[in-house]
Parts: C-alpha cells; structure tokens; sequence
C-alpha cells in the first residue's frame, strides 16, 4: 500500500501520463488526453487519493462529476471515501427535471444541466473534471450546483492550462489542479 504521493509527484504523475494530441477535435486544439492515466491502475489510485488527501475526507459530502472524464475522477473519489457521485450531463441527456446553463464555446453555445433533486440543500459538493481550459464548463457546472442547492466544497482537475483564463475566471473560487502547464 503506497503511503501517498506528495504534491511534486502527482504533478510528475499526471505530466507523464498525457498523450499530446495535436489539431483534435479540429485544427489548432492541443489536445490533453489523460485517459492513460485513467488505464493505469497504480497512478489512478495515487491520484485519487491525492484528491482526497488535498481537501481531506470529510470537507465535502458528495462528488459531482462533469462529463464525461469527470465522471471517470468522480466515481473513483465518491468510491474511496463511501460517499455519493451526481453527474453534470451535457443537455438532454438527463431524464428528469433539471436545471440547465448555457455557455460560450470557441465557435457557437453549448448547455450543461443537473437534475433539481440532485443535492440536499446546503450539501457540500466537490466538482471534478479533468482538463481546465477557458474555465466555461467549470464555471457554469459551479453555478448549476449552486442553483440545485449544494455548496461548492472545491473544484479539482487534473490539469490546468495557464495560457487560458480558466483560474481568473472562476476566481473567487479557489482551483485545485495537480499539474499546471
Ligand atoms: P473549458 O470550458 O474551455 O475550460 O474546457 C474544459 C472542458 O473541455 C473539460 O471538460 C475538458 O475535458 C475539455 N477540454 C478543453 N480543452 C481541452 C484540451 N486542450 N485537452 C483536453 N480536454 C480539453
């Protein structure tokens, strides 16, 4: 059993797991693909647990996923420490009553939505998700779990990229990312 990766590591973790994918999804996008660090069981798990560790078991009492890599991080983290993961869905995938936010893409509008019961009023949320780009995704999920009732406990990534505005976007709100390029 490990006894945990410090902070240095984890960022060596996750820069050595990403696989650069140059002009996907269209021309100019460098694309971060982590999903070998998903396959990898050894450093998921050290990953995982240093999500946990950073915010410590007990800040928060669910783990809300968007997707869909954020639901790979959210599963595992609601897995380790016995609680419960909400999906963040991509408009009109969610069968019941929802809550729902539009935002700017690069080129044209995407929408995200929660479904209304998805926290008890007050439940402390953390927010997870693999990449933080222009910090859209981030910033509407934080805002519907607020609207569905939660309080945002934290928001983690994976990796951040700095060339973007996704910190200063979501600022006051503070971003935990394990590695930032
Ligand atoms: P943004 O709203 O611009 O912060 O984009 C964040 C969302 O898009 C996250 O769900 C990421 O998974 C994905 N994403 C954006 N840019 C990249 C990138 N360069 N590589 C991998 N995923 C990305």
């Amino acid at each position: 059993m490990s006894k945990g990766a410090c902070v240095a590591d984890l960022a060596e973790l996750v820069a050595s797991h990403i696989v650069d994918v140059p002009d996907f999804p269209k021309p100019g996008i460098l694309f971060k693909d982590l999903t070998p660090l998903f396959a990898d069981g050894p450093v998921f798990r050290e990953v995982i647990d240093g999500i946990v560790a950073y915010h410590g078991a007990g800040s928060f009492d669910v783990v809300a996923g968007i997707e869909a890599r954020g639901f790979v991080l959210a599963a595992a983290i609601a897995y380790a420490t016995g609680l419960g993961v909400v999906p963040v869905r991509k408009a009109g995938k969610l069968p019941r009553e929802t809550h729902r936010a539009s935002y700017e893409l690069e080129y044209g509008e995407a929408a995200l939505e929660v479904h209304t019961d998805a926290f008890k009023p007050g439940e402390r949320v953390l927010v997870v998700d693999d990449v933080l780009a222009t910090g859209g995704t981030a910033a509407t999920t934080l805002d519907l779990v607020e609207r569905a009732g939660g309080t945002v406990a934290g928001f983690t990534v994976l990796l951040e990229l700095s060339f973007l505005p996704g910190r200063d976007r979501l600022a006051p709100r503070e971003v935990h990312a394990l590695l930032t390029v």
